[in-house]
């Protein structure tokens, strides 16, 4: 049987108490609108987002005064972690260091966006971000072009690795980090700093690698899996925020960059265009085996001489996405760098 109150309480979920219930002849249920930017996008459960890691860890915190680890977002001037940083804006989750690392070769309008987005974070209460870069030994700014022509080499992406990333994008932030002092004195006493990925829930992929992953120094959550936030979910979030859509950020040399992508740079940027040429020609006597240029076995030079028809001749690089560095100390790309410097140290 099923008491009235009880009815009132859960006929409307439909929710059976024992035996048959009286619900009314035709229940009729509330319309369930679809939450804004869910989608049916690979699921991934919580232990995996590093959630369940994260609530343990909390769980373990050895004395109740012990403050909030501190948080950390690695903004890379794309979708994601603009996406990112939005939604925990919007959830009032806190963010403690927002870091973005220059190369020196990034196009104008990143950096417009970096100056704009720091902006409107500034403006809801939000650290605005903090820009970092590369030094020499002597503490001077060192851009990953510069370095590129003084070596009389094509960033590493170009011959297969990720160094190039690593040096000019990890290093900086990390340098940031091991100095600042809410991380040191997070470490001091045995916790780690949560770090913040915009790795999204159409990446499945990346976000399997993830479950490996234990570093000494940082907890790594992923938040756009956790809202089950795809791509498309990404981009209405930031119309949603009043916020143009940032576009892709990369070096404008970068060799995962696709035909259409160095047309669209010759065309708008024809300064840089001719910057990104100048490194191929001071790399090409350099250049072994089948290796041409910024396109690997093509160089982007002879693809900006060719006429339309030859273009589509030239092919797409082998990546999807140049994968720069989004905050994550991937342990498997570590060995992979150790593994590219080997043959050097010999
Ligand atoms: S954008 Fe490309 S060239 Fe620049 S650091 Fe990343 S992988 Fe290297």
């Amino acid at each position: 049987m099923t008491c009235s109150s009880c009815l009132a309480q859960f006929g409307r979920m439909g929710k059976r108490l024992d035996g048959p219930a009286r619900f009314p002849a035709k229940l009729t249920l509330p319309k369930r609108k679809r939450a804004p930017c869910r989608a049916p996008a690979p699921r991934m459960n919580r232990a995996a987002a590093g959630l369940e890691e994260r609530r343990v860890l909390e769980d373990n915190t050895p004395h109740l005064d012990t403050p909030p680890a501190p948080v950390v977002v690695s903004y890379g001037g794309g979708t994601n972690s603009t996406a990112l940083l939005i939604g925990m804006v919007e959830r009032g989750e806190p963010v403690d260091l927002i870091l973005f690392a220059d190369t020196g070769g990034e196009r104008p309008d990143t950096y417009e966006y970096v100056r704009r987005f720091s902006k409107w974070l500034a403006a809801r209460d939000y650290p605005s971000i903090t820009v970092v870069w590369s030094v020499t030994k002597n503490g001077d700014r060192l851009t990953l072009e510069q370095r590129s022509l003084g070596r009389g080499m094509l960033p590493s992406k170009a011959y297969g690795y990720s160094k190039c990333s690593l040096r000019f994008k990890r290093d900086p932030q990390n340098k940031f980090v091991n100095n600042w002092p809410p991380a040191q004195g997070r470490w001091r006493n045995g916790g780690k700093v949560v770090k913040a990925i915009g790795f999204d829930a159409d990446e499945p992929g990346r976000a399997s690698r993830m479950r490996s992953v234990v570093d000494p120094k940082y907890l790594y959550v992923y938040p756009l899996i956790e809202w089950q936030w795809g791509r498309e979910e990404c981009e209405e979030v930031i119309r949603r925020a009043g916020l143009p859509q940032p576009g892709k950020s990369s070096c404008f040399f970068c060799p995962s960059m696709k035909p259409p992508e160095i047309l669209a740079l010759a065309r708008c940027y024809p300064d840089l265009a001719a910057r990104a040429l100048a490194l191929e020609d001071a790399a090409r006597p350099g250049l072994k085996g089948t290796m041409r240029g910024l396109g690997r076995d093509w160089a982007w030079s002879d693809f900006l001489k060719a006429d339309r028809l030859q273009q589509k001749m030239f092919k797409q690089p082998m990546s999807e996405a140049c994968a720069c560095f989004d905050g994550w100390n991937d342990p498997a790309e570590d060995r992979r760098r150790l593994a590219a410097l080997l043959p050097v140290v010999r």
